[in-house]
């Protein structure tokens, strides 16, 4: 789950880290007031589960209330990568002397939290790792003893020279890696983390990625959730216990189990199709799901062809069969439906579809270049 940047600088500053302060508003006037009461050069940042807005012109200052007003306005409503703006935050603009990267995430080859760091922040930090691949420095943190404090210093170390700053930075470090693992997070960014002519270090972005499996024991954390900045197909897989994840192509697929949905994209990719998603449908056979998994799919408007593929174990495949049939009756399904049904009773199954006009097989390899050639024609 992606959070808000207004939302992560909360939880950074709860762990003690400086960040400015800010104000979340919906409405050019709302900005005013803010930018009035702030004084001075402010912010104004567009609140999108999205990087690059100051490339994409959501992010600018303004000198003044009337200034903070005008943006705000032309920010609101704006798309910055797909997502539309519909807050912004206003925030008292820091003089920059220098801009860092610092950030956290889970490792997989690591199997630990991994620190990046760079003193040319700003920036893409995956630019500045393909161009200067140097001016990076990683740190594994081991979880059985948390960051130490030589790490901490080592890290921070590699972005300054100057003690005072150094100082900084290495709490800085160590108050990350707190609000990381006290969020449950899979990804903690700041990105610039900047130094002032005063000499302060500070965090002016803030970037966090929550693990979804930590949210059930963070009701805190959980009620960040943003869902007018998600797609709203996954939040209806969401609520619906449906794995989901939405791609570009055009085969819409309805599997049961994970790694079987998985084989089933890979063979519609060897087939010369491009699956439209990832979808899980579970060991349940209950046609309520498979009526959410059907509403799901066809309102992804790039799909032109519907493709089950279900392995019957403890599912049976003629509780599945019926639920298609359900299905189909509760929703208006207009694209070509091909499904494939192998394992507990799939000779009723077939009969079952077969009855009801609709084609089946139990060839995994029939199926998906059935598929596949039917979302060429379409
Ligand atoms: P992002 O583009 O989505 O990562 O948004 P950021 O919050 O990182 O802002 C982008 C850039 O805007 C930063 O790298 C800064 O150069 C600039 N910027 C953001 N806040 C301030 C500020 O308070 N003062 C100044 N001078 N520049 C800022
Ligand atoms: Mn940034």
């Amino acid at each position: 789950m992606d959070i808000h940047e207004y939302q992560a600088r909360e939880r950074f500053r709860a762990a003690g880290i400086p960040v400015p302060p800010g104000r979340v508003v919906t409405t050019p006037k709302e900005a005013e007031l803010a930018a009035e009461e702030y004084g001075g050069t402010v912010v104004i940042k567009a609140q999108v589960h999205s990087g690059g807005r100051g490339k994409a012109g959501g992010v600018r200052l303004a000198e003044d209330a009337a200034e903070a007003r005008r943006y705000t306005s032309q920010i609101l409503g704006m798309d910055i990568n797909g997502f539309p703006v519909e807050k912004v935050l206003v925030t008292p603009a820091e003089d920059i002397d220098t801009e860092a990267y610092v950030g956290v995430l889970v490792d997989r080859k690591a199997q630990a939290a991994t620190f990046v760091v760079s003193a040319e922040g700003g920036v893409d930090i995956e630019e500045v790792a393909r161009t200067s691949p140097n001016s990076i420095r990683k740190l594994s943190i081991d979880p059985r003893y948390g960051m130490l404090p030589h790490q901490a210093y080592w890290l921070a170390n590699f972005l300054y020279d100057p003690p005072k700053l150094v100082s900084q930075a290495s709490k800085i470090i160590t108050q990350l890696y707190d609000a990381f693992v006290g969020s449950g997070a899979s990804m903690a960014e700041i990105n610039p983390l900047i130094t002032t002519p005063a000499g302060e270090v500070k965090a002016i972005d803030a970037k966090m990625s929550i693990d979804d499996s930590e949210l059930f024991r963070r009701p805190d954390v959980a009620k960040m959730r943003d869902t007018s900045s998600e797609p709203l197909s996954e939040t209806r897989a969401r609520e619906a216990g449906l794995s989901y994840v939405k791609l570009d192509g055009d085969v819409g697929c309805c599997v049961n189990g994970a790694g079987l949905a998985m084989a089933t994209m890979d063979l519609v990719k060897h087939y010369g199709g491009e699956p439209a998603n990832f979808l899980d449908i579970g060991g349940s056979s209950n046609p309520d799901k498979v009526v959410a998994a059907l509403e799901i799919i066809t309102s992804d408007s790039n799909v032109k062809v519907i493709l089950f593929n279900i392995f019957g174990g403890i599912t049976r495949c003629d509780d599945v069969a019926n639920g298609i049939i359900e299905a189909i009756k509760h929703i208006d399904v207009e694209l070509p439906i091909v499904i494939r049904l192998t394992g507990t009773n799939e000779d009723l199954a077939l009969q079952i579809l077969e009855d009801a006009g609709l084609s089946a097989c139990t060839s995994m390899d029939e199926v998906v270049e059935k598929a596949v050639e039917l979302a060429g024609v379409a």
